[in-house]
């Protein structure tokens, strides 16, 4: 008995002695100004702030649920999961946003359902050709790539060229020789040949042919069969925002022609003071209205949210008469994925960490 008496006294002493001493501690960090080594209050917040969030589409257009069966439904789906699962992974482990967007990407782009890699749309002369860009909202660092015909991935051809080449752009037979010396995968054209995407260029062809010579039947075109794109914007827990695009085009472009996904503040634009985002629609226009860029500035600039922003964007697109979509992320993990399409093969991950797939209205 005395025993536990005195050990409880003891006890009482300690317990005493080390609230003392820990309210003395927390009293002069809260007193002393932040000295070189500890975080200052601003940095402390960003430290509690560890969101971290991925947004991606597989291209916006009509996508009639009347043309989609069941099991190719299902195969979208799979792809735009497996897209987020590659990103999203690499953030929960604290990777980079920049290294979540590329994954992601690469993963959609080895896809055939979708118009970028692999499935790439096919020009007028019957080939394929490439564009793409990945950006870092932390330095404003970029890079782009047009016109590529070989290259298995052209999203990270893209990030070598943002890193390794001292340029933002480079097209065609310069940026695949650069491909080549890094080690970067070049494959033969005949890689790219899907089924789909040629009758989807005979269809417009012929569709040409009757519009400019005699009266024919209607040859009903979907905007499936004209373009598509993929991109991919994250956030990751460092607050270090990043896009990525990549895509074929459009169908039945003229050899030469490069869309909005390559141009930096067009397609692609991310910058961590307000948001990262990456657009798929008609190019032409997407790049007439400058549309990642003014979402950012609008945000900069006005002070408009994110969703106020990208929807005020998508408006001006629709108004030079240009349909599509885009997503976009910002700072602190809002999103935003508006379309004005019937529909746009989309993903991002909830805050629960679940994956959310979404193709029609
Ligand atoms: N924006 C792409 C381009 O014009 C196509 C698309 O996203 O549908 O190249």
């Amino acid at each position: 008995m005395k025993h536990a008496r005195v050990f409880g006294v003891n006890c009482f002493f300690a317990f005493v002695f080390f609230s003392a001493a820990a309210l003395a501690l927390a009293q002069e960090s809260a007193q002393s100004p932040a000295v070189s080594g500890e975080k200052a209050p601003e940095d402390q917040l960003k430290m509690q702030t560890k969101k971290i969030g991925l947004v991606i589409h597989g291209g916006a257009g009509t996508i009639e649920r009347s043309k989609m069966t069941q099991d190719r439904e299902r195969e979208y789906r799979a792809g735009l999961e497996r897209a987020l699962a590659a990103g999203y992974e690499i953030l929960k482990q604290g990777g980079a946003s920049l290294d979540a967007t590329e994954a992601a990407v690469h993963v959609l782009e080895d896809d055939p359902h979708f118009n970028a890699g692999k499935g790439s749309v096919f020009t007028s002369a019957g080939t394929n050709e490439m564009d793409g860009a990945i950006m870092d909202g932390k330095t404003l660092s970029a890079g782009a790539v047009a016109a590529l015909k070989h290259v298995k991935n052209p999203i990270s051809l893209a990030r070598l060229v943002m890193e390794k080449s001292g340029h933002v752009m480079m097209d065609g037979e310069g940026a695949e020789a650069f491909a080549r010396e890094n080690g970067i995968e070049l494959v033969d054209q005949k890689y790219f040949f899907t089924q789909e995407r040629w009758d989807a260029l005979q269809k417009i062809k012929a569709m040409e042919k009757h519009r400019t010579g005699a009266a024919g039947k209607r040859i009903p075109i979907t905007d499936q069969d004209r373009h598509g794109t993929v991109g991919a914007v994250a956030l990751d827990k460092n607050g270090n925002l990043a896009a990525a695009t990549s895509t074929g085009g459009t169908t039945n472009k003229r050899p030469g022609r490069v869309g909005d996904s390559p141009v930096i503040g067009a397609g692609t634009y991310a910058n961590n003071a307000t948001c990262a985002v990456s657009a798929t629609g008609d190019g032409e226009y997407f790049i007439r209205a400058t549309v990642g860029h003014d979402v950012s500035t609008l945000m900069e600039y006005r002070g408009m949210s994110l969703k106020e922003a990208a929807q005020a964007v998508l408006d001006k697109v629709a108004k030079l008469g240009g349909t599509g979509g885009l997503i976009a992320i910002d700072r602190e993990g809002n999103m935003a994925l508006p379309f004005n399409t019937a529909g746009m093969y989309r993903g991002y991950v909830d805050p629960n960490g679940e994956y959310v797939v979404e193709i029609y209205k």
